[in-house]
């Protein structure tokens, strides 16, 4: 599930085989972008904002761009050493290729794939809230913005790229079991609302620098989460059993125990 943390560690990978190169050949596979050619443009840095990847290049005029993508929920970028096989996902869902001296960069099934200058960057991501794993987290502001909104759930709220940026639906779904609050709960109920905001952040942090996204400290194959993806089983603290409904437009995993509602 490409949260705040897979995209933090996915524009590391790129920063890591990319940045300082010169592109000796690019191929855009989305129509808005089939006609740009970025050959002989430098890779500057690869950062990620939230859950958006921002690529920074110069281009040979010497004016600075910014390569936007979203993973949202199936997308990812690989880098290959050049002439290694691309083998992570099949060819046709292949949006971007990006060829360096030392590696290629291949991105598959991305989304909101834009080429800007890099003054126009807050174009894309200027909407969203303090960025969880970013060098400018500010965790006052963004309780600030949650509070702003009292009768939302606070599962939606958390989900809101705009109040803070980088919490996805398993992290959610985690923070608000450790909490002890029901996904319901309105932000105007939720007891500590920096508290829950600190956590989230130290569950994505947490996990930064490796693939596998745990909550509970265990990184074996099912034993990753308290709730997420667990509808039916036991509660690993009270063993009720797990529930899953729709909250929003996303499903959400609660302990009905151990989060009593309080709406
Ligand atoms: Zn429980």
């Amino acid at each position: 599930m490409p949260e705040g943390d897979t995209v933090w560690n996915t524009a590391r990978v790129l920063q890591r085989a990319l940045a300082g190169a010169r592109l000796t050949g690019s191929d855009l596979r989305v129509p808005q972008l089939s006609t740009a050619d970025l050959t002989g443009w430098a890779i500057r840095e690869s950062a990620s904002r939230g859950k958006h990847l921002l690529l920074r290049l110069a281009a040979p005029d010497g004016h600075d761009w910014t390569l936007h993508s979203h993973l949202r929920m199936d997308g990812a970028w690989r880098a290959y050493a050049p002439g290694e096989r691309w083998a992570a996902r099949p060819a046709h869902l292949i949006r971007v290729v990006l060829r360096s001296p030392g590696a290629v960069a291949v991105g598959y099934h991305l989304h909101e794939l834009a080429l800007v200058p890099a003054a126009e960057e807050d174009s894309l991501v200027g909407h969203l809230g303090p960025d969880l794993l970013g060098p400018d987290w500010d965790p006052d502001e963004a309780v600030r913005r949650l509070a702003a909104h009292p009768d939302e759930t606070i599962g939606e709220a958390l989900l809101d790229q705009r109040n803070l940026a980088g919490v996805g639906n398993l992290y959610k779904c985690e923070v608000l079991f450790l909490r002890g609050t029901s996904p319901w709960t309105p932000v105007r109920a939720v007891p500590d609302l920096a508290g829950t905001v600190a956590l989230a952040q130290r569950l994505l942090a947490a996990n930064r620098g490796r693939w596998t996204q745990s909550t509970t400290g265990s990184l074996r194959r099912g034993g990753t989460t308290y709730v997420y993806g667990r509808r039916a089983q036991p509660c690993r603290r009270c063993g009720t059993a797990i529930r899953k409904e729709d909250l929003g437009e996303r499903v959400t995993y609660w302990c009905p125990a151990c989060q009593p509602d309080r709406r």
